[in-house]
């Protein structure tokens, strides 16, 4: 029998006990077998932490080997008691044998995949007036036709899942607000969107969800050398007034794959401490 807090019998805390029981066991991902490219450092690697904490089993991609075992080895150092394992595997997602690679290995050494979180991105600044071809060609193949590449690789794991999940991360730059240098970056991942709404609609029928996170500025280790002055000026624009962290991504991420998220998708989550809000500078004073 349970007993409340104040040591009587009592029905409504026994029924919410078992409630609150259910939900967590039904927040877990335990089992889950998760990818997330472009994990050696920054937002992937704080949306694999998220994931294996929660008890996801976890492949980390990237380009840098040295850098991505050491996350690999620092991920697993700090898992919690139920958390799943996380493992570096070398891979440009601009490479299709690449992305092959990765995703047999995910499946073989985790048994299938549910998660794809297609993450990995660069964002070069350059104005329109220098921009070359070659260079918008480039970004484009980094940031949004490895979105493509990836969700074509996994879709055949991810329709063997009871839930495959595709999240994204996308950015505010491009699909809301525009920055000088960053024409060619905006596009691209504007260019995810278009390309998650109609994913959604062609892999719903194998209840599959495909959703995007758009982070704000986020603190990441790209971010320690940039000093002071931009950090504040930054820090001023945002209502919540902190940069983001990048386990504030990886909440986000994680709610997406997770089973609660299941009716969600074709949608975007904005992860900004409220950014785009302000109509002017003043409406921050
Ligand atoms: P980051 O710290 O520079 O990390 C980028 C990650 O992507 C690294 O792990 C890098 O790994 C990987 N990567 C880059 N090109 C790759 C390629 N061709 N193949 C495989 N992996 C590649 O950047 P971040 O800030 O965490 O950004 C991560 C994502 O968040 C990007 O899509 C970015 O657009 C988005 N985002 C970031 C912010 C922010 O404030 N930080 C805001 C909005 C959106 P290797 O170098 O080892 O390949």
């Amino acid at each position: 029998m349970i007993i409340s807090r104040t040591g009587q019998y009592n029905p409504y805390y026994i029924q919410h006990t078992i409630y609150n029981k259910g939900k967590h066991m039904n927040s877990s991902l335990l089992g889950k077998s998760a990818i997330v490219t472009g994990a050696t450092k920054g937002i992937g690697k704080g949306i694999a932490r998220v994931l294996s904490q929660k008890g996801a089993n976890v492949i980390i991609a990237g380009r840098d080997t040295i850098l991505g075992q050491a996350a690999a080895v620092e991920l697993n150092a700090t898992a919690t008691p139920n958390g799943g394992s996380v493992t570096f595997v070398r891979a440009d997602v601009t490479l299709r044998a690449d992305i092959e690679g990765l995703v047999a290995t995910a499946v073989e050494r985790q048994g299938g995949l549910d998660i794809l979180c297609a993450n990995a991105g660069a964002f070069p600044a350059c104005k329109i007036a220098e921009l070359t071809d070659a260079a918008w060609d480039a970004l484009f193949a980094t940031n949004a036709r490895s979105l493509f590449a990836c969700v074509q690789v996994a879709l055949p794991h991810l329709k063997k899942s009871a839930s495959g999940r595709v999240v994204i991360t996308s950015s505010i730059t491009g699909p809301i607000t525009g920055y000088p240098g960053w024409a060619h970056y905006g596009a691209t991942k504007a260019a995810q969107l278009g390309f998650m709404r109609t994913a959604a609609i062609e892999l719903a029928r194998d209840n599959i969800t495909v959703n995007a996170v758009l982070p704000g500025n986020i603190y990441t280790e790209g971010l320690a050398n940039v000093g002071p002055e931009y950090i504040a000026a930054t820090t001023a624009a945002i209502p919540l007034k902190r940069l983001g962290t990048v386990d504030d991504i990886g909440h986000a991420a994680a709610f997406l794959a997770s089973p609660e998220a299941g009716f969600i998708t074709g949608h975007a989550i904005v992860v900004d401490g409220g950014q785009i809000l302000p109509e002017c500078p003043a409406a921050l004073e």
